[in-house]
């Protein structure tokens, strides 16, 4: 048995305001004049906003604002790292990516495609990465992905949505600074925050457990159990938890691997644009078979939070549309490896599938 030797995020602060600090973080990775910090951003922070009038531009540094109504495309990794490359003489010091799971990825995919040959499309999988990356840095505004803490980016690429699983993946430097997620959207806030939950729920009921997992998934679960469900909770000690709890949540799959939900969340966010939080929420609704006791705790949830989930999304689905998003969920062997055990092929079947996307 050989076990993994996982890579972490190699610096971390927390904070409420440390966001303030991000330029003196940063300032001793400048590689001179002509090579900038690119920061991606979020598009909702547009404008003369609150936290972009914090980003302090010199040289040649730049904000790029990221539309985020699709999830990253390989092709839009690809445009970027051009236009970077199109655009400077040198290597850029630093990405910097200020936002949710999107942005985030986008940075960590960017970081890498400059200094690894070709498209991105031929590194979606596991450790295809062969150089390092570019200093890159991830500053969460809302909570839940735990895409600041991963060994991977999530990207839709040709033919399939999947990660760049690598050891160059994770961020350099990571800021927590829970004010930032202040103005999230109810919906959306509900959305990414129970893709933390359901990454416990999965991790903590998979057959890849270890203690290690464990350890982080039980204290990520508690967490959202409080978050969503305890009325005392001030809105800031909300905000602080669930960016603890997305943490955690994060560096329990770390070791151990997400489930049926991701898997077929995957397929509807391939087929049909459905993003990954509501997708998670939309196909972890009918999960009950699979996760009893995650799935009634999720539907009290939604009741509580007053949240209604789209429903009959796949209703008028071609036969081939249904085969497309079974394609996809089927492809990620290692989730139903750790949702069902080794032998899941054997109840794993298309036809299980099809039945439960067509509650969907
Ligand atoms: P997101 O990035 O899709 O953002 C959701 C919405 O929230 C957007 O409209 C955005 O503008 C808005 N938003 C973000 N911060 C805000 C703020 N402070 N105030 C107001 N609005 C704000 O959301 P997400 O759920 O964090 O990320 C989903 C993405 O993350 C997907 O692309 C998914 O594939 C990826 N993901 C990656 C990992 C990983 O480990 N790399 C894990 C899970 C999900
Ligand atoms: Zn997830």
């Amino acid at each position: 048995m050989t076990y993994k030797n996982y890579p972490m995020v190699s610096r971390v602060v927390f904070g409420r305001g440390s966001f303030n600090q991000l330029d003196e973080i940063i300032a001793s990775k400048r590689n001179g004049r002509n090579a900038p910090f690119i920061f991606y951003v979020d598009d909702v922070f547009k404008g003369n906003h609150w936290l972009t009038s914090r980003i302090t531009l010199s040289y040649k540094d730049k904000i790029i604002y990221i539309p985020t109504k699709e999830e990253p495309k390989t092709s839009q990794i690809d445009q970027l790292v051009e236009d970077i490359i199109l655009e400077y003489s040198e290597l850029p010091s630093g990405i910097i990516g200020i936002g949710g799971g999107i942005v985030m990825d986008i940075a960590k995919a960017v970081s890498l495609m400059l200094t690894n040959k070709g498209e991105s499309k031929d590194y979606q999988g596991w450790d295809l990465i062969k150089n390092p990356a570019i200093y890159h840095v991830g500053i969460p505004t809302i909570s839940g992905t735990g895409a600041e803490v991963s060994r991977t980016t999530i990207l839709t690429g040709p033919i399939r949505k999947l990660g760049i699983n690598s050891d160059h993946t994770p961020f350099d430097q990571v800021i927590l600074d829970p004010e930032l997620t202040k103005d999230v959207p109810k919906d959306q806030w509900f959305y990414t925050g129970m893709d933390c939950f359901v990454h416990c729920v999965e991790s903590l009921n998979g057959t890849y457990l270890n203690a290690f997992s464990q350890s982080y998934g039980e204290k990520a679960f508690q967490l959202c159990k409080e978050i969503f469900f305890e009325d005392t909770l001030s809105t800031e000690d909300a905000q602080d938890k669930l960016m603890m709890a997305s943490w955690h949540g994060g560096m329990s799959i770390a070791y151990s691997q997400v489930g049926v939900a991701h898997a077929m969340s995957y397929g509807l966010g391939y087929l049909l644009g459905v993003k990954h939080g509501i997708g998670n929420c939309i196909v972890f609704d009918h999960l009950e078979d699979y996760y009893p006791e995650g799935v009634k705790l999720f539907k009290q949830m939604k009741e509580k939070h007053n949240v209604k989930l789209p429903k009959d999304i796949c209703a008028g689905l071609e036969p081939q549309q249904f085969d497309t998003m079974i394609d996809v969920a089927l492809s990620l062997e290692p989730l139903w490896e750790n949702a069902i055990g080794k032998n899941w092929k054997k109840t794993i079947t298309r036809e299980k599938l099809l039945e439960l996307y067509k509650k969907m």
